[in-house]
């Protein structure tokens, strides 16, 4: 594929063929373009205006391409696509019973969902594990309504320990702190394995934790039916 500039031929990749701030795959409508001219080797920059063509959307997005270099360091002919801006955090699933309990939750995962997607892992790893703090806590508040101060000057880890008593919940949620530990802030740092892992984690935690939240829902109303 191949745009025409001023004159000037710009061969390109692709088009994206999802929409940054809706997040459906689709045909997006160029509306605009520029073309960013660099010195020496740093190759040129070409951009597109898109529309997102879906009627619940009509947002636009801006796909920026780079020219590439080759083994030899030669500037390819090709444009690549490189992002596509603005991003609007995908929202991210979570159970309703989970987002009921903690709307802090809720907005630290996603931000920490956003920032894993700009490719900021640092942040995105301290996020997820603000975003289990949140959890744990409001879960633990939520049993133990009279211990709210206490339970919230806790560290994580004894917090775990103290105050959740459902064996899954706990254990899915101790391994999760164990990747963010609070000792280990300065010295380790984030690597895509410990994200992924942490985010598993964290899946695994909603999952219990919104299990035991119906379960107990379920006990509590069907109580007296025998
Ligand atoms: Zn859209």
């Amino acid at each position: 594929m191949h745009i025409d500039i001023n004159n000037i031929r710009y061969p390109y990749s692709s088009i994206p063929d999802t929409c940054p701030l809706c997040h459906h795959g689709i045909d997006p409508r160029l509306i605009g373009t520029n073309a960013i001219e660099r010195e020496g080797h740093r190759g040129n920059i070409l951009q597109f205006i898109f529309r997102c063509p879906r009627q619940d959307c009509q947002h636009a997005f801006i796909a920026t391409y780079w020219q590439g270099h080759d083994f030899r360091g030669t500037l390819e002919k090709n444009f690549s696509l490189r992002n596509t801006s603005p991003y609007r955090g995908k929202e991210p699933v979570i159970p309703e019973e989970v987002k009921k309990l903690s709307a802090n939750f809720v907005e630290i995962y996603s931000q920490a969902h956003t920032a894993e997607h700009y490719g900021l892992n640092q942040i995105a790893g301290v996020g997820y594990r603000k975003s289990l703090e949140f959890l744990v806590k409001d879960y633990c508040i939520s049993k133990n309504p009279d211990k709210e101060q206490e339970i919230k000057a806790k560290f994580l880890g004894a917090c775990i320990n103290e105050f959740v008593d459902d064996t899954n919940v706990k254990e899915c949620a101790k391994r999760a702190a164990w990747l963010g530990n609070d000792e280990s802030h300065y010295v380790r740092k984030w690597e895509d394995k410990e994200i992924k892992d942490l985010k598993i984690l964290l899946e695994l935690t909603m999952a219990w934790i919104r299990n035991h939240v119906l379960t107990a829902q379920y006990l509590a109303d069907m109580d007296t039916a025998t």
